[in-house]
């Protein structure tokens, strides 16, 4: 637990907690060629990401000039223009009452810092919502992408309890390239939060190399993984990527199986 976590929007019964992980980037390590977030769900379909995850991106992402011209290198230009996509489109859908009165059903408690909803199900609730750097009262707050439908949790906490985690892990140690885009997904958080934060003018003094998860090297929250791929779309975080296949059977943005009522 770092000295963030205790203050977040934790799940209730989630089997673990969103706490952020301090890490460093190591630049160039190996990085994966660089591939669109798929923000629209329409373009840019990262092959291998495709073959790890078989469902849409999400639902709601309007087209985004930035969304399609990624496909080369993995600088720091085509990175800022994949979180300056998603960052575009969350800042133009703020949540609204409605949307944070199911998420507070959701969590159980009220979302403090919910900036717009990330990612839905296909019927249209919630999955993952946005979380401002800083939380009111000027609590940092590093898990930017936060996994709020219930029936996910559920989900991702029965992989975890099932030692995906573990084998996940073995995957970075064994595979240069998927770690590579581990560092990836890691820088792309960052970006992104980057972005939010600039539209917020909200401070990331005390988060500015922490993203979520375990990352950038290691796998320690599989619901911050899933969050990150749901809200940015496959390809945006391997690790999420694998964990959305690993449940599909238990919990699919294309499978209405949501309870809580809107
Ligand atoms: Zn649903």
């Amino acid at each position: 637990m770092t000295d963030t976590g205790s203050v977040g929007i934790g799940l209730t019964g989630a089997g673990s907690e969103y706490t952020g992980s301090a890490g460093t980037v190591s630049a160039d390590t190996g990085l994966a060629a660089a591939r669109a977030a798929g923000m629209d769900g329409s373009t840019d379909v990262d092959t291998m990401a495709a073959a790890r995850s078989g469902y849409a991106a999400v639902p709601d992402s309007p087209a985004s000039p930035n969304a399609g011209d990624n496909t080369d290198g993995d600088d720091e230009t085509s990175l800022k223009a994949a979180a300056s996509a998603v960052a575009a489109r969350i800042m133009n859908n703020p949540a609204t009452d409605a949307e944070r009165d199911i998420v507070e059903r959701q969590l159980g408690r009220f979302p403090r810092g919910m900036v717009a909803v990330g990612a839905r199900c296909v019927c249209g609730r919630p999955l993952a919502v946005v979380t401002r750097p800083l939380l009111p009262g000027g609590i940092p707050f590093p898990t930017t992408c936060y996994l709020t439908s219930p029936e996910a949790v559920k989900a991702v906490s029965h992989a975890e309890a099932n030692g995906v985690m573990k084998i996940f892990t073995a995957m970075l140690a064994d595979d240069e390239g998927l770690a590579g885009e581990y560092v990836r997904a890691h820088r792309l958080y960052l970006a992104f939060r980057h972005e939010i934060a600039m539209a917020l003018n909200d401070s990331e003094e005390h988060i500015s190399s922490t993203s979520a998860g375990g990352m950038p090297t290691r796998v320690k929250c599989l619901h911050a993984l899933l969050a990150q791929t749901l809200i940015m779309g496959r390809g945006s975080n391997p690790i999420g990527d694998l964990t959305a296949e690993r449940i599909r059977d238990e919990f699919d943005p294309n499978v209405c199986r949501c309870s809580v009522q809107w």
